[in-house]
């Protein structure tokens, strides 16, 4: 059974090698989760995860695509790439060996020579498993129509120096423009944080919390600071008059304190979205276990597969239930594979409310 099944499969990957030309191959990598993690565990290299974004118009989004992933499939970069008619927004690690050839190739784009690269704060070098550059929409999904304001009307850029000046005037509101399971395990002293599951949920609740605030001295942050570029459009649209942005989010702020020995007013941890589920910043704990309340920040994604729920959970609670988010799920996950979609149907709509399923 399983060897006719392993023949068709062969047979019908022939057939779609046939049909879709060599290129094309070269331009996705559909090679199995299994082999991919093995490929990435057994190499014998350092890798370096960085991330970057830059607005820029693109005509030619498909090309530019994949140009891009040909270049770096050979530099054997891992990790998730949005590119769009409004620019480019990369999560990735890369080979430390091939780390100038693509710097060098990045620099060469026009459009990209300036770009600021930030570097991850807590780098096992395991981040990503697979190469995905996807052309979408939006390099962030914002939810707004462009034509509804001017988006490049942005706020003004302040070095993390500045930030934490700026924390100090009695007139300043800091504001946290990123979604709930991200503020919850890290966030600066006295941030006005929102319960939102997504950025597009984000920008009107922010603006509805700041409703009598439109002369108040607003400091926007997010974790790499592309959220802040619309964010801070968004507001000074909405009549806010003085509207500032952390430059280069946390991530550059937490590379900068270190370095320049300032005051560190963010505590906690970095939410960061790859294997890692975050960086520690402070050793502060913030937050708590979702299934027995004890402080914990460790992010997990439940253990049974069709859960696959975010949530939080403390090292106690996660050897009791196996990494599970609930009874129930540990429960399913000792039914026999097959069954495991009927049982999480009986479920899955009793969630509590603060437990997503990661998007
Ligand atoms: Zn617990
Ligand atoms: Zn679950």
């Amino acid at each position: 059974m399983l060897l006719k099944a392993l023949v068709n499969r062969k047979n019908n990957s022939k057939l779609s090698i046939k049909l879709n030309s060599i290129n094309k191959n070269k331009l996705f990598n559909r090679q199995d989760k299994k082999i991919l993690k093995n490929t990435l565990y057994s190499e014998d290299f350092e890798r370096i995860t960085c991330s970057f974004y830059k607005y820029f118009k693109l005509t030619n989004v498909a090309e530019f695509r994949n140009n891009l992933y040909l270049k770096w499939s050979d530099f054997q970069i891992l990790g998730r790439t949005y590119i769009a008619s409004e620019g480019i927004n990369a999560q990735i690690s890369i080979p430390k060996h091939n780390f100038d050839k693509f710097d060098n190739h990045l620099r060469s784009i026009s459009v990209l020579n300036d770009v600021k690269i930030k570097m991850g704060l807590e780098d096992n070098g395991k981040s990503f498993e697979k190469l995905i550059v996807r052309i979408k929409e939006k390099i962030v999904a914002d939810g707004l129509k462009i034509s509804n304001f001017d988006h490049t009307n942005i706020g003004k850029h302040l070095s993390p120096m500045e930030f934490n000046k700026a924390m100090e005037s009695e007139n300043s509101i800091v504001v946290d423009v990123r979604n709930f399971y991200e503020s919850e395990v890290g966030r600066f002293d006295g941030a006005i944080t929102t319960d939102s599951e997504t950025f597009r949920e984000s920008l009107p609740k922010i603006k509805n919390i700041l409703e009598n605030n439109k002369k108040n001295k607003i400091l926007l942050y997010c974790t790499g600071g592309i959220r802040c570029e619309k964010a801070s459009a968004y507001l000074k649209h909405h009549d806010f008059s003085d509207v500032n942005q952390l430059d280069g989010g946390i991530i550059n702020y937490a590379h900068k304190v270190k370095e320049k020995k300032i005051e560190n007013k963010f505590k906690g941890k970095n939410f960061v979205f790859d294997k890692r589920l975050g960086e520690k910043i402070t050793e502060d704990i913030l937050s708590n276990c979702y299934l027995c309340n004890k402080p914990s920040n460790t992010h997990t994604d439940c253990s049974f597969q069709p859960c696959h729920t975010l949530f939080i959970q403390c090292e106690d609670c996660s050897k009791k239930y196996e990494g599970c988010c609930s009874k129930e799920c540990h429960e399913f996950s000792k039914f026999p594979k097959e069954l495991h979609n009927k049982k999480w149907n009986l479920v899955k709509h009793n969630k509590s409310g603060k437990m997503m399923r990661p998007k």
